[in-house]
């Protein structure tokens, strides 16, 4: 994801600012801008959103009953939140269903585990399998390894995620182990959760396989049980478990992309996009990942609506279908509006958590960066930091962003996030009134600065070539 985009965008030639003076939002504009940072700090809207889907929704995994129940909760806070315009869009994709999921040592000292079947695994026999477990320290190591080490066994990966910032270097145990393990004849794959805690809660995640090898049954274990599974090895007996996983393929679903507008005074078909993800996961409620993504940006744009100061361009929230399984609803946005890139005035997704927002990195046209520094200005009182010109949106938006249009990365602060995501301790009891507020208000501040600039922020093929 990462371009090198900065540099090319600021040299000279490409800017011409000294000409143009009238590229700065007005002394006006700005004491509205300040006004929304101080007042909607103030206000509790993404609080009371949030409690209201992890309430009267709760677990929304893509495809299950609580998925719709979400879209029908969306589409009806999205109006009685006041927005001029509420649709949907919709977003087709494989279904799968968990199951039964049991896990348990049976040599050489018989234990139970807490475990979770990996979204998208088969299942096993109904009798389970029971087999030898072999550990690795990380997948790279496990496919460095010999085939007859894994052959007819199960693959525990044993990766501990050290912090916030090792998601990226984890995860491809959990994605992609399986078919990896397969390859040299494992049976099963259990991998410890990719998790920064050490509670008693397994982190469940979805995992692919490839198509040209044998598809094996896919677990996560808490960390305490990895920890544990791991001394009974070092003991240098073998150590055999039983995987029970009933989980199976249920059909192709179609859900929906869930979007309200508030519509701009004076170009109403250019839109500030901004949203979190609706689907969760099944086994918390979704307050963190990403509940609060969607209450942020839905609390974001109702404040600037209930305070009728309208902007020139539209701001434009959606909630998108199943990211957690594969990003469709992000694709399926992309495909239905590929040709009218160039109306996404600047894209911003929220999908890491209850804030504080720490960071503005934008992604936009040398012209504009005057005005990303006077949007900075205003929301540096919150505690954010100015960022690079090399921005990415989030991931329902990234190919958005690939697709030229003009992006900010609000970053989130991550702290508790990897302890919490994908467990059932992800529920609206660890929500902050203040973390996610300030969220809220940053979004605020940058939909309107974004939606009244002055002039458009560049996205298209241009902005591309000219970060190339
Ligand atoms: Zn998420």
């Amino acid at each position: 994801m990462t371009l090198l985009l900065s540099s090319a965008l600021v040299t000279p030639g490409f800017a011409n600012d000294s000409a143009n003076k009238s590229v700065v939002f007005t002394e006006k504009e700005m004491q509205t801008a300040a006004w929304i940072r101080d007042a909607a700090r103030a206000d509790n809207m993404s609080y009371k959103i949030l409690e209201s889907l992890t309430t009267e929704v709760g677990p929304r995994m893509a495809g299950s009953p609580g998925d719709a129940r979400a879209v029908a909760w969306a589409e009806a806070k999205f109006k009685e939140l006041g927005f001029d315009k509420v649709w949907k869009e919709p977003v087709t994709f494989p279904a799968w269903k968990r199951g039964v999921e049991k896990a348990e040592i049976t040599a050489p000292f018989q234990q139970p585990l807490v475990i979770t079947a990996l979204g998208n695994t088969v299942a096993t026999p109904d009798q389970g399998i029971t087999a030898e477990l072999v550990e690795f320290a990380s997948l790279k190591e496990m496919m460095l390894a010999p085939s007859e080490r894994i052959r007819g066994k199960i693959v525990f990966i044993n990766h501990k995620m050290q912090s916030s910032n090792e998601y990226g270097l984890v995860v491809p145990g959990r994605s992609k182990g399986a078919s990896e393990a397969a390859r040299k004849g494992a049976v099963a794959i259990v991998i410890r959760s990719v998790g920064t805690d050490s509670h008693r809660f397994p982190h469940t995640g979805v995992m692919t396989y490839d198509a040209d090898v044998a598809q094996i049954p896919a677990a996560a274990m808490s960390n305490s049980d990895a920890d544990m599974v791991a001394r009974m090895i070092k003991r240098g007996k073998p150590v055999s478990l039983k995987l029970e996983i009933s989980a199976s393929a249920a059909g192709s679903y179609t859900s929906y992309n869930v979007i309200g507008e508030m519509t701009g005074t004076e170009l109403p078909n250019e839109y500030v996009l901004i949203g979190g993800h609706l689907d969760s996961w099944d086994l918390g409620t979704g307050a963190i990942d990403d509940g609060a993504g969607c209450a942020i940006t839905m609390a974001a744009a109702e404040f600037i609506k209930r305070n009728g100061i309208k902007p020139k361009r539209s701001i434009r929230v959606v909630l998108f279908a199943n990211e957690e399984q594969g990003l469709f609803g992000g694709k399926a946005y992309l495909a239905a509006h590929q040709t009218q890139i160039s109306k996404i005035q600047a894209a911003a997704e929220a999908d890491l958590g209850q804030g504080p927002v720490t960071k503005m990195a934008s992604f936009v046209r040398a012209e504009a960066l005057p005005l990303v520094k006077q949007m900075h200005t205003v929301l540096a009182p919150l505690g954010i930091e100015p960022g690079d010109n090399n921005a990415f949106p989030g991931p329902d938006m990234g190919d958005l962003r690939m697709a030229g249009a003009a992006s900010f990365g609000l970053a989130l602060k991550a702290d508790d996030y990897f302890n919490l995501h994908h467990t059932p301790d992800d529920t609206f009891d660890k929500i902050e009134p203040a973390r996610i507020n300030q969220a809220a208000t940053t979004y605020a501040v940058f939909a309107w600065m974004a939606a009244q600039a002055p002039i458009s922020f560049g996205s298209g093929v241009e902005l591309l070539k000219a970060s190339k």
